[in-house]
């Protein structure tokens, strides 16, 4: 009923995720005295955001995610000050270790791109990388380079640091709302029907990670994302986990990992990775069973592959399992902006698994654009047109996107 007397909204924002939550913050710090809403079904941050293993990778082969990773270092400084807190973001540096031709030739050019990018990096002994990193076997790698600034966090917080300075600058941030419908005028949006009632705003933004491909839909658009799940592991404390010990990519073993309190939280990218249609994830995702063996027959299909670099492995004890759904698409490239033809009507969708990385960018871009502004920042390589017309929920296309998360081999 309240909800019912809000009028109207200047942008209604689906979804309180880390990427509804950072549009916000910027909305309200870029716009002041405008009306923006969020709109949780459960509780912020409870979904993709709040299980990310939270790998704040600046230097990517993808040099469009660049400029938006390092835009969430400088929201993550702002908002430090603004609350008076800290994020606790541990800069401990990433390990890049190749050992193969192809792998190598890969890394050299990384190595180029965070010179462009003006990013410190080079390249550490094998020796001085196992120092670093005492479970790190190193024998078999040919060259390892070292980026000293990437850091992690804790997504949690970091979602919750942009909800609660959104907040502060005006944002209405709603939890336990549901929209169940987009409000179309024909072609141009205005507004969302809630289990509520209905908010009418100049500017929807569908920020509803797994499920937005359900809403936009409705919009008549097939949005070129798939819910794909990604897990990892985090092993039981050891001396060997340093707790600053840098972050290290394998991508021989098609493998990440960084130390997580004492503990090492290790990811891999299983042959057949799983993904599934929107509409069959229930909207609390606590509910859904990610893997009854808890990942076992995954980890076991590439261990020997990861044992070449974490020997270990075979018997460090695996204290817990962490699995959620991030929104994947064939070429690894976001599919995030605005649809011609559609107005009023923003995608802030297909994370990529880097969503907490470029929360800062997404949020920035988002807010400008919902003002009729000049995005701030190249989604070219993003255009949600760019696979022409699809169909999310059918298997070919579920497919295609498990598919390339299989074979990604970047943090
Ligand atoms: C296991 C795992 C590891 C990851 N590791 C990393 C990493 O190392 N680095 C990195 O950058 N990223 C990582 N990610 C990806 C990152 O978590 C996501 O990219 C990011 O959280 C996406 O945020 P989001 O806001 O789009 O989605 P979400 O956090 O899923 O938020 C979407 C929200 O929309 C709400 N919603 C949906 N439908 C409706 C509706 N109809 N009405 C109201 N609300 C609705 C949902 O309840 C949810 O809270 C990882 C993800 C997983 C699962």
């Amino acid at each position: 009923m309240e909800i019912k007397k809000l009028g109207k909204a200047d942008v209604v924002v689906i979804g309180g995720g880390i990427f509804g939550c950072a549009i916000a913050y910027y909305y309200t710090k870029n716009n002041p005295g405008k009306k923006i809403i969020v709109l949780e079904r459960n509780e912020l941050c409870n979904s993709a955001t709040s299980r990310a293993a939270a790998l704040m990778t600046i230097v990517r082969s993808k040099r469009s995610y660049i400029p938006l990773s390092l835009e969430t270092y400088k929201a993550v400084a702002d908002m430090e000050k603004q609350l008076g807190e800290s994020l606790d973001m541990r800069t401990v540096g990433m390990l890049h270790v190749a050992a193969s031709d192809a792998r190598m030739k890969d890394l050299e050019e990384l190595m180029e791109i965070a010179k462009e990018f003006k990013q410190p990096a080079h390249y550490i002994s094998n020796e001085k990388a196992h120092r670093m990193c005492p479970w790190l076997k190193t024998d078999e790698a040919i060259k390892i380079g070292f980026i000293p600034n990437e850091a992690y966090c804790d997504p949690y917080l970091l979602g919750t640091f942009y909800a609660r300075c959104a907040k502060m600058q005006g944002a209405d941030i709603r939890q336990g709302v549901e929209v169940k419908e987009l409000i179309m005028e024909e072609n141009n949006a205005i507004g969302v029907n809630t289990v509520s009632g209905n908010i009418y705003a100049d500017k929807v933004i569908i920020a509803s990670g797994a499920w937005a491909p359900i809403l936009a839909a409705q919009a008549g658009i097939g949005l070129p994302m798939a819910p794909v799940r990604s897990q990892y592991w985090i092993t039981e404390k050891s001396g060997i986990f340093p707790v600053d010990s840098p972050m290290v990519l394998l991508p021989d073993a098609q493998a990440y990992a960084r130390p997580e309190g004492g503990s090492l939280l290790f990811g891999i990218r299983e042959s057949n990775s799983f993904s599934v249609s929107p509409k069959d994830i229930p909207s609390d995702i606590s509910h859904f069973s990610f893997s009854p063996d808890r990942g076992a027959a995954d980890l076991s299909e590439v261990i020997d592959q990861l044992a070449r670099f974490f020997p270990k492995v075979y018997d460090i004890g695996l204290k817990y399992y962490i699995a959620g759904f991030s929104g994947y698409t064939p070429d690894g490239n976001l599919s995030m902006g605005i649809v011609p033809g559609i107005t009023n009507l923003l995608f802030a969708t297909g994370c990529v698994g880097a969503g907490i990385s470029v929360s800062g960018g997404v949020g920035r871009a988002f807010a400008e654009m919902a003002e009729g502004r000049h995005n701030p920042f190249d989604f070219s390589d993003f255009d949600i047109q760019r696979y022409g017309k699809i169909d999310p929920f059918g298997n070919e296309w579920l497919q295609k996107c498990a598919y390339a998360r299989s074979k990604k081999v970047s943090g």
